[in-house]
């Protein structure tokens, strides 16, 4: 299936809590490799990849990243070559993500910590065009000026009614879109899955509306950090609603909506529409940690 066709997700009506209706927008559906807002992200960025004559694609992720498993899969079926840079020497060893990449076809290559924090830096990228030939640079998490334009696709006419829209953040690029395309009688919040403080001041790089604010009381301590509370909360979630999530992104942001609605601080906005961003392959990996850690697994 091409990325570049207009994609339309559905929408999955959930339930109603103290009054408050809840929605969510199945974007995790809209591709089988290709997940949610990653499909949204990649869209114009291999739109002008090609235009423009590039044959391989680059770009930076963590071993367990959303991101590099899209963007192999999106390479792969466009015909691009595609490298992954892959942070920390863990990755050597190929989890179900990595192996996923290197099944798609991309060239992975995998840099300490260290070098990593240099990557948007001059010196490596040039480094990596000597190593590698010509490329086209995808950012880490894919987000950029068309990473967002793709991102204003995501809403449709047919979600008018909706007074606020709420979804997962890592990057911003997916709210910045959201934000763009939001009519002026909604809001946008933006629940962060990890701790960073200037995640306000990137996203303001992106779009100038201001109808939008960020929650940074559910990240579960940062990056892909989980507790039982919330494995269980994906798992009678999936059970009650035959809906799954991921513990990274999606599964942080339902826990604090239900549990916002459930102790009654959230007030004026009566019909939320939560976008599912996809992230559901990271699930395998996470897994193996929470079966080494004896903890409860996710249920699929
Ligand atoms: C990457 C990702 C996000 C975060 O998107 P940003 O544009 O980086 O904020 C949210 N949810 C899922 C499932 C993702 O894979």
């Amino acid at each position: 299936m091409s990325l570049f066709i207009d994609q339309k997700s559905v929408n999955q009506f959930l339930t109603s809590i103290n009054g408050i209706e809840i929605t969510l927008k199945r974007e995790d559906l809209l591709h089988p490799t290709v997940s949610g807002n990653k499909f949204r992200k990649l869209k114009y960025n291999l739109r002008q990849a090609q235009a423009k004559g590039y044959h391989t694609l680059l770009t930076f992720g963590g071993p367990f990243s959303n991101h590099l498993a899209a963007t192999a899969a999106a390479a792969k079926i466009e015909g691009l070559k595609s490298i992954g840079i892959v942070r920390g020497e863990e990755a050597r060893k190929l989890n179900p993500t990595l192996q996923f990449c290197k099944d798609q076809g991309m060239t992975l290559h995998s840099i300490s910590r260290l070098d990593y924090r240099l990557k948007s830096q001059v010196q490596l990228i040039d480094q990596l065009q000597h190593q590698f030939g010509n490329f086209y640079l995808i950012p880490e998490g894919g987000s950029n000026a068309l990473a967002v334009k793709g991102c204003k696709e995501i809403l449709t006419e047919d979600d008018s009614h909706f007074d606020l829209i709420a979804c997962s953040v890592g990057t911003g690029g997916t709210l910045a879109g959201l934000i763009d395309s939001a009519l002026p009688h909604q809001k946008v919040v933006g629940f962060s899955a990890l701790r960073n403080q200037t995640l306000e001041t990137e996203i303001k790089k992106w779009t100038a509306n201001q109808n939008w604010s960020l929650n940074h009381d559910y990240t579960f301590g940062g990056y892909a950090k989980v507790s039982i509370p919330l494995i269980e909360f994906i798992n009678t979630f999936n059970k009650n609603f035959k809906t799954p999530l991921d513990p990274v992104y999606t599964g942080k942001l339902l826990f604090g909506i239900f549990d916002l609605i459930k102790n009654r601080q959230w007030h004026s906005d009566k019909k939320i529409l939560i976008i599912h961003t996809g992230g559901l392959q990271g699930i395998e990996g996470m897994n193996q940690k929470l079966t080494q850690k004896k903890w409860p697994k996710i249920i699929v």
